[in-house]
């Protein structure tokens, strides 16, 4: 299996490892498959497997030469999981399913991926030959920050460097961030949003200077955003695992359709719901949430990507993006593997802030992708609905997914089932879940926020919520984004 940049016209290929270990094209383009795999497969038997076993296959169908893939997917989806079926699907609940994929150490579905990248990393960089340190950068919005570092800390031959939005994560994102500790680990608040943070690495990342810098100092970087494509492809596995476990609720038959509602930033993760598709998986669509920084929503319903607005921080603050980088995947599929478009429409988005697709691609988007968006006040009425309706208790990302399914089905009248992403747990938003289901005016905050909301809880805290209770933050260091380049080079 042979990668390619969505950027280059040349089509040059990449083998699995390098585009592993690079995360970013040279010429800013995201790796994607040269050959989209369409393997053979029996849907029935893949979806009775373990997760660690669908795991295995998803991995193999994208990074077949790299061999130790089963001791990969056994280490990522171990014991530092609360539970062995790694992203458990809810029953019913106030008419849609939940699929939980905050049961790992960080307690967000970043975890999913990141538990897996390290692994990944090792077989490339030993079966590679690479004998370079890699550095892993990486600007987040809250929750892959927390989870590179806990997937990384340690890791021989790595370090890890985080830009994190000084005023725009939560105080228990912050607390989680700050308490990674390991002498490989980095982290570095910005006095800037996320998409400063995004752009900045994008071009400390892409700067000619700074690779042969690196390169004499025997490093390299790489991404752990959904931009690497080591990060996006174990993400996939979970759209498999939630239909097998819709099969064995008795909700479908194999081979049934059903939707997938994704709270959506950077188009990381319902990219892999579209590449599960891809790969066969019987979807109808994929429900696109968005919170107030809606322009993904405004991109499906009208074919124009328009990031001129202001930009929102709003109580789902790993939604708060902008510039969506993994549209570019999509996009690249949507016009058939034209490079030449898609630098064109990426120019533009750099140069004019706004890009048109054409009305064919707009209709095929549309096929497959359905849109909303939720205001932060219908983010804790949608809490408070499902507290209400079933004792269960959401996040606020998970909550815009929720909505935007509400507010579809009411629309469309579509009847398949659908699985929503549930991709953070409520104990890492306390203080917005607390005031949705309680309506008190001065709440709690932080540690103690969690304590009173775990009253309202059904079920015990888990390992890793409690772990934040023994969390020891290191100081932090914050600086301004024109900063973000010498502060990487001093800190590696
Ligand atoms: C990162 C994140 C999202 C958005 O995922 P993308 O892959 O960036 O679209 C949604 N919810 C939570 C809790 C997240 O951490």
């Amino acid at each position: 299996m042979k990668f390619r940049s969505t950027r280059d016209v040349t089509a040059q290929a990449t083998d699995a490892l390098a585009a592993i270990i690079q995360g970013l094209a040279v010429d800013g383009g995201l790796f994607v498959p040269v050959a989209f795999p369409h393997p053979n497969y029996d849907l029935a038997t893949l979806i009775q497997q373990p997760y660690q076993l669908i795991a295995q296959q998803v991995f193999g169908w994208f990074f077949n030469e790299l061999s130790g893939l089963e001791v990969a997917a056994t280490k990522a989806y171990g014991s530092q999981w609360d539970t062995p079926s790694i992203t458990p699907l809810t029953k019913q609940i106030a008419g849609n399913y939940y699929l939980e994929l905050f049961h790992g150490p960080t307690l967000a579905f970043k975890d999913v991926a990141l538990q897996a990248l390290p692994q990944l990393m090792r077989l490339a960089k030993e079966q590679g030959r690479n004998p370079n340190e890699t550095i892993i950068l990486t600007a987040t919005s809250g929750d892959t920050g927390t989870a590179a570092l806990r997937g990384f800390k340690n890791i021989l031959g790595t370090q890890v460097v985080v830009f994190y939005p000084q005023d725009g994560i939560s105080p228990i994102q912050k607390l989680q961030m700050l308490g990674q500790t390991g002498a490989n680990l980095h982290v570095v608040g910005i006095t800037g949003n996320f998409d400063q943070a995004q752009t900045r690495v994008k071009q400390i990342f892409n700067n000619p200077q700074i690779r042969q810098q690196l390169a004499q100092q025997k490093q390299q970087f790489s991404s752990a955003n959904s931009m690497n494509i080591g990060r996006l492809i174990p993400q996939i596995t979970y759209y498999f695992s939630a239909y097998g476990q819709l099969v064995r609720q008795g909700v479908i038959k194999v081979g049934e359709k059903i939707n997938f509602s994704v709270p959506t930033g950077n188009f990381g993760d319902i990219l892999a719901g579209y590449y599960a598709k891809k790969l066969g998986l019987p979807i109808h669509k994929l429900i696109c949430a968005s919170n107030v920084n809606h322009v993904l929503t405004d991109f499906f319903q009208t074919g124009t990507y328009d990031r001129q607005r202001k930009f929102q921080v709003t109580n789902a603050p790993s939604m708060d993006i902008l510039v969506s980088s993994n549209l570019e995947r999509l996009l690249f599929d949507a016009y058939r593997q034209d490079a030449e478009v898609i630098n064109k429409l990426m120019q533009q988005l750099q140069s004019q802030g706004t890009y048109q697709v054409t009305p064919q691609v707009h209709k095929w988007l549309q096929a497959t992708f359905a849109a909303g968006y939720a205001t932060p006040n219908q983010v804790q009425a949608e809490i408070r609905r499902v507290y209400e309706q079933a004792n269960y208790l959401i996040d606020p990302h998970t909550a815009v997914g929720s909505f935007v399914t509400q507010q579809y089905q009411a629309q469309t009248n579509d009847q398949h089932p659908c699985v929503i992403l549930a991709t953070a747990s409520p104990y890492k938003f306390p203080e917005t879940v607390l005031t949705a289901i309680n309506s008190q005016t001065n709440p709690p905050s932080g540690l103690a926020a969690i304590e009173t909301l775990a009253k309202f809880d059904t079920k015990p805290l888990t390992t890793g919520v409690k772990e934040l209770f023994v969390d020891q933050p290191q100081s932090q260091l914050t600086i301004a984004p024109p900063e973000m380049t010498t502060t990487v080079l001093d800190l590696i």
